[in-house]
């Protein structure tokens, strides 16, 4: 499979370039030259495939021949080695969980998806890769996980100095082996910028990549999701209603996919916290992005999202065909909140906020008789632990896999500037 870049087509790479390099030389995303769906057989009988199957026919042509069939099918079995189960929270509304995995985010299988197709790439040269990612907390810990023990590749990960959950901080920290935590004194962005600076940087002879969802390798396998929950839900007959609570746009972007793969669903929702360039670019038509804002769903705080260029593709940059298949709802900390509450007072269910706000969506979308909405419940409310406990006044039980990570030693390099992150690199 071809991939070209959406700042300039005529820029193309394989699968394997695409997923080593992260982003094309000119900095456009990679996209896919075709896409074919299904076939309506397939379709039609899902609920007769594994989760293994159904992930190998969703991602196969996006790889092509560049893995052979029987490596692609034992990444798949590594890298989903867990349940996604939808739960109904209402008659109308049920949610899918994404938080079953080691650090309890959904970005665990995009993120072992990559290592895996990186340590197979690797394994046929004596090349190095370092993957280069900054993180406002679930990012981190996800890749850290998820490439620990990679051959070949090195992971150095930036995050900010007290701006991250303790949970989060000792996921990412903790592992040591072939993972660095650089703990940098400034926020995100900071973060943020200092990454993007190592990419254009001539003066470091490394190879360098992302592992954040701008890499296909970990963008692509989101598409499971869809079709996972489709799958339980098909017996239902009614027509199924996504809510994505969205920050870079990733997820839902994939779900786009997944959509375009012949999966049966005509609108997804993006929730937003604040954070709420694509609802007013839906609303108003003009594309303004404002410094991004702090809230309790901080996973999501992003105002420019990097995958939206590639949901404009899929509808061919025709604003009228996105807004006839996107909704897009912003809502603030104060909504988020009363979400939380009223979700455990109808139904018993701890949500987070990120999940939360997917709730939030699915209500203001305003669903009809023969719609079932599912918002995706995109981290395990441990995770937001202060937050959750103290908006439900409740106490949630510590699952093991976090509890694994609490008593371990964090290890991190602390650095302030540009130059200290390249001396580290260089070192
Ligand atoms: C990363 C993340 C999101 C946002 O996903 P995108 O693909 O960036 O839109 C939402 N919720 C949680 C918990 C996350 O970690």
């Amino acid at each position: 499979m071809k991939y070209f870049s959406l700042s300039n087509h005529s820029i193309q790479a394989s699968f394997k370039d695409a997923v080593i390099q992260g982003l094309a030389p000119d900095r456009g995303l990679f996209f896919p030259e075709s896409i074919t769906p299904l076939s309506k057989d397939f379709m039609d009988s899902i609920e007769q495939y594994s989760n293994h199957e159904i992930a190998f026919e969703a991602i196969k042509q996006f790889v092509g021949d560049e893995i052979p069939s029987d490596v692609l099918k034992e990444i798949i079995q590594e890298t989903l080695t867990f349940e996604f189960p939808v739960v109904p929270i209402s008659d109308q509304i049920s949610t899918l969980e994404l938080f079953h995995g080691p650090t309890m985010a959904f970005k665990d299988v995009g993120a072992k998806f990559m290592a895996k197709c990186l340590e197979y790439f690797n394994s046929e040269s004596d090349d190095h890769v370092t993957v280069l990612v900054a993180t406002s907390g679930d990012t981190g810990g996800a890749v850290a996980n998820g490439f620990l023990g990679t051959k070949g590749v090195d992971v150095v990960i930036l995050y900010p100095s007290g701006k991250v959950s303790d949970i989060q901080e000792k996921q990412l920290t903790t592992l040591g082996q072939n993972i660095t935590a650089l703990e940098v004194n400034g926020v995100f962005d900071d973060c943020q910028d200092m990454v993007k600076t190592a990419f254009l940087d001539g003066g470091i002879p490394k190879k360098l990549t992302s592992a954040n969802s701008i890499n296909i390798a970990r963008w692509l396998p989101q598409m499971f999701y869809f079709f996972f929950a489709y799958k339980q839900l098909k017996s239902t007959g009614k027509e199924i209603v996504f809510s994505v609570p969205s920050g870079n746009f990733g997820n839902i972007c994939a779900g786009f996919m997944a959509q375009k793969l012949g999966l049966p669903v005509k609108t997804l929702v993006a929730s937003t916290n604040v954070n709420d360039t694509v609802p007013n670019f839906l609303a108003s038509g003009e594309y303004d992005v404002q410094p991004s804002i702090a809230t309790i769903s901080n996973a999501m705080d992003v105002s420019d999202p990097s995958n939206f260029i590639r949901i404009q593709q899929l509808f061919n940059n025709d604003f009228n065909r996105l807004k006839e298949h996107l909704a897009s709802f912003s809502f603030s900390d104060e909504l988020t909140r009363k979400a939380m509450i009223e979700i455990f007072e109808n139904s018993d269910y701890i949500a987070d906020p990120h999940g939360a706000v997917g709730y939030l969506g699915l209500k203001e979308f305003n669903l009809n008789s023969n719609q079932i909405g599912v918002f995706l419940e995109t981290a395990h409310p441990v995770k937001f632990l202060p937050v959750v406990e103290k908006t439900l006044n409740v106490n949630v039980a510590i699952p093991s896999q976090i509890e694994k990570v609490m008593n371990k030693e964090k290890k991190s390099i602390h650095i302030s500037t540009y130059e200290d992150l390249k001396g580290y690199l260089n070192s």
